[in-house]
């Protein structure tokens, strides 16, 4: 990374000023009281967090969106003799949004506030439901986002996550791998409610990781003292990086480029999103013009807040980068900056914050072990973002090459070994505390935890012999793993699949 590049950075955060999201908060708890004319819902809070309240009809429901929130209680008897609020289901969403549905016996209003900790409480989301109507599902209290769940006849829920993937998918530029029917099957598994993943066989798919060596071709990046150009080792590493990924199990990894060629900055996170990256890690070699500085440093940049400026920005990094690509010849060290700043829009614009820094934070403290930290933190910059699913990245500045002993040292294969294993620790250290759900470290940590995702969660519309076809058990089996003396099922019901 050149040095104009970091005060742009530094810049463009005194500029926005934008605040960055603390730790994902946790939903230890839902309280639910009844009168005859409102409810009041209470959602307990380790955090404070972006929530979005609405409705929808036929049949009513309440459907609370929770940013960057886990969930650490299960809700599935929250709503036990309450005669407002029938059930209430939780999904994932987007990795790491959370999702509550409350089916209702009748329509209602909601309002919502937050209170912030005071005494024995925590953080609290308030959510007060004005019965509007004594009927079941009459039609009242209509949704202004709630447009997409009028469109078919399936679970209005369903068709309104797959609305917000189809927007997501409108707003990333170029060809997208949600379009792939396979990655489709994963996002739904991600997004449906929990109840619903689980009764299906578990994919135990392999974690993607994109590598990303900077440079190559025409544009050879930074050049040491002693003429070692950073376009070599970076790509020398990223090779070490890839060979650790492939062999340990539940991880596969792709490399951007894996000879010296040019790509354009855009279809580097082009390449990342065909293959369906999971994590996008880009590695590069500092350069300054004094030859003191050495080390390593670790950069995420997230994507929270509103969309505009950011939208505007993206479009003319895309220009310059598109222009770039077409020029043959030299680079001007204007363009280079130019081309490392649409690598950092773009990894702002698929980062997820809190997984970046997580696994930032993780690889920094392997590098730590043996090299000098440049920034012994993750550095990140905030933009206002759309908010997507996407793929959270890094980009990690191996170390000094304009710094003698730096240079000498990233030309050497123990080194280089040393920072593509610390690279690769972290990553995977990060993904050990939070598979995705499909993949075969989150079914590995499931079968540890003694096999908890034999369940299934009723849900409204299901039936005993349904849910015994889904799940390939026959109903007879079914029946007597739960100890059923009917096929009578409730919502929320939580029946174990033999
Ligand atoms: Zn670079």
């Amino acid at each position: 990374m050149k040095f104009p590049v970091l005060l742009w950075l530094f810049g463009l955060v005194a500029l926005l000023s934008v605040a960055m999201p603390a730790q994902s908060a946790e939903l230890s708890g839902l309280r639910i009281w009844s009168a005859e004319d409102n409810t009041r819902l209470v959602f307990d809070l380790d955090a404070s967090v972006h929530s979005n309240v609405f409705t929808l009809d036929n049949p009513s429901r309440l459907v609370v969106d929770l940013d960057d929130t886990h969930l650490k209680t299960n809700l599935s008897h929250a709503a036990d003799g309450d005669s407002t609020v029938k059930a209430v289901r939780s999904g994932i969403r987007q990795g790491n949004d959370l999702r509550i549905v409350l089916d209702l016996a009748r329509p209602v209003t909601p309002s919502d506030f937050t209170l912030p900790p005071s005494g024995d409480s925590g953080h609290r989301l308030v959510i007060d439901l004005k019965h509007t109507g004594g009927g079941r599902s009459s039609g009242a209290a209509k949704d202004k986002s709630s447009t997409a769940a009028k469109d078919g006849g399936g679970d209005p829920i369903e068709a309104m996550i797959q609305a917000q993937e189809k927007e997501a998918r409108a707003k990333l530029a170029g060809s997208n791998p949600k379009d792939d029917p396979k990655v489709r099957e994963a996002i739904e598994q991600e997004t449906t409610p929990a109840s619903r993943q689980l009764a299906k066989a578990h994919p135990k798919r392999d974690i993607i990781v994109v590598i990303d060596p900077g440079h190559g071709g025409k544009d050879p990046g930074a050049t040491g003292p002693g003429r070692t150009r950073e376009k070599d080792v970076v790509l020398q590493i990223g090779k070490r990086l890839k060979a650790k990924f492939d062999a340990a199990p539940g991880f596969k990894a792709y490399l951007t480029r894996s000879d010296d060629r040019f790509i354009p900055l855009r279809e580097r996170t082009r390449i990342a999103r065909r293959h369906h990256a999971d994590f996008f890690v880009s590695i590069h070699a500092d350069a300054v013009r004094s030859g003191s500085p050495r080390g390593t440093s670790v950069y995420a940049l997230s994507q929270h807040g509103a969309t505009s400026e950011t939208a505007r920005w993206l479009a003319q990094s895309e220009n310059n980068a598109d222009l770039i690509g077409g020029v043959d010849g030299d680079l001007s060290l204007d363009d280079k900056d130019e081309m490392l700043r649409g690598v950092l829009l773009d990894l702002s614009m698929t980062a997820t914050v809190n997984d970046s820094l997580s696994a930032g934070s993780d690889v920094l403290g392997y590098v730590s072990r043996f090299n000098t930290l440049h920034r012994s933190k993750v550095e990140q910059a905030g933009f206002v973002v759309l908010k997507s699913p996407d793929i959270p990245s890094l980009l990690v500045e191996t170390g000094f090459i304009s710094n003698p002993t730096e240079e000498r040292l990233l030309k050497t294969a123990s080194h280089q070994e040393k920072l593509a294993n610390a690279v690769y620790q972290g990553i995977r250290q990060h993904f050990l505390q939070s598979p995705p759900p499909t993949s075969l470290l989150a079914w590995q940590r499931d079968q540890a935890r003694g096999g908890g995702a034999d369940e299934y969660r009723v849900r409204s519309g299901d039936t005993l012999s349904v849910i015994a076809l889904n799940n390939g058990v026959s109903l007879s089996a079914l029946r007597k793993a739960n100890n059923l003396d009917s096929d009578v099922v409730r919502v929320g019901q939580v029946l174990v699949i033999p």
